[in-house]
């Protein structure tokens, strides 16, 4: 469904001025300093819309009631979403042994090993996750495969190094199993030679060795990894409708307020006091739980999600519905016309 993005290009409000430690004390019995732009209401003409747009999606929804319906009440409000990022950074270390295949090294008598803090990345974009690794300089060493003692290859371990093993039809035997009378028909898989080519080396009694995929040595080295971790976290303040958090976390509103830095103070100063807790408890809970992560970045934001709750009349039934989000996402708990396996929940 099109939603015009127009109607919601409402400007960012600056909700964010620094607290003082008085102001923190009075944040419930303060007035609303910075009052909240008006959302557009959801019109009548957009929640038919959106529920015939719902009950389509749906096979067995009847569209006779959606069609029908008289819209008996429209109760507008709105949810508050505030989301906090908080992007980290952590460093590991791990040994890696592979095939050596040629090429520079750089051997660890060649020089000192750089402190992994030191070495230079950058993530490639802000708050995304994403993992980097590379070799650290003058950790490497260069040693023979002991599988194969350097050859890159070894004895076929299936045929022993034969090159053929026993016919899996006649066991060997030479003779047709089945005609147990007459112990002269040759084997017809093996034509009565009871051995085939092996399998495994196709006759050349080796087989390249699988550790060091036939180069005869092997590199080992320490890797550095570097791991970008994204923390996501949010908090959904709605009262009033029966609609779930986790489905006004699938929708969009109206930004109101955002903020980006390398750590950030809680929003203090937003008019919903429910909000401004939230803020607070999720920051502490990202510096508790990542405190061993270096953190690059943080970012928060409120959102507002339009929520308009439908009361209707179709025959004798009587429900509620909600629209949603500038998706108009509609939750219709009750539909009157729908097959029992669509009242699963
Ligand atoms: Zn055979
Ligand atoms: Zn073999
Ligand atoms: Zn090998």
């Amino acid at each position: 469904m099109s939603v015009d993005i127009r109607r919601f290009s409402l400007p960012v409000i600056d909700y964010l001025k620094r607290p003082t430690l008085s102001s923190l004390r009075k944040i419930d019995d303060e007035p609303q300093k910075y009052p909240l732009p008006s959302v557009p209401e959801i019109t009548e003409k957009e929640i038919r819309e959106a529920l015939m747009q719902e009950v389509m999606a749906h096979c067995c929804y009847g569209k006779t009631p959606a069609k029908e319906l008289v819209i008996t009440e429209i109760k507008q409000s709105i949810a508050f979403r505030y989301v906090l990022e908080t992007f980290t950074e952590r460093r590991a270390t791990c040994w890696i042994e592979e095939p050596f295949t040629g090429g520079a090294v750089d051997k660890q008598e060649m020089g000192e090993p750089p402190d992994i803090e030191d070495i230079p990345a950058t993530p490639p974009a802000l708050f995304k996750s994403y993992v980097y690794h590379q070799e650290i300089p003058y950790t490497a060493n260069i040693e023979t495969c002991e599988e194969c003692d350097g050859e890159g290859k070894y004895e076929c371990p299936t045929c022993l190094g034969q090159g053929w093993e026993f016919c899996p039809y006649c066991r060997g035997n030479k003779w047709y199993p089945l005609a147990v009378d007459s112990f002269d028909g040759d084997c017809v898989k093996c034509q009565g030679s009871g051995e085939r080519t092996c399998w495994v080396c196709n006759g050349d009694e080796e087989v390249g060795c699988k550790t060091c995929g036939g180069a005869g040595e092997m590199k080992s080295y320490i890797r550095l990894l570097v791991i970008w971790d994204n923390h996501v976290d949010d908090y959904i303040v709605e009262k009033g409708t029966a609609l779930r958090a986790h489905r006004i976390r699938c929708v969009s509103g109206i930004n109101v307020c955002e903020e980006e830095g390398v750590t950030l103070l809680p929003l203090t100063h937003f008019p919903n006091s429910t909000v401004t807790m939230a803020s607070v408890q999720l920051i502490k809970y990202h510096a508790k739980q990542y405190k061993d992560e270096k953190v690059l970045k943080q970012r928060h934001r409120v959102s507002i999600i339009p929520i308009a709750s439908v009361r209707y009349q179709w025959k004798k039934h009587e429900g509620l519905f909600y629209v949603y989000g500038n998706e108009r996402c509609v939750y219709v708990p009750d539909y009157p016309q729908k097959c029992c396996c669509c009242t699963i929940m």
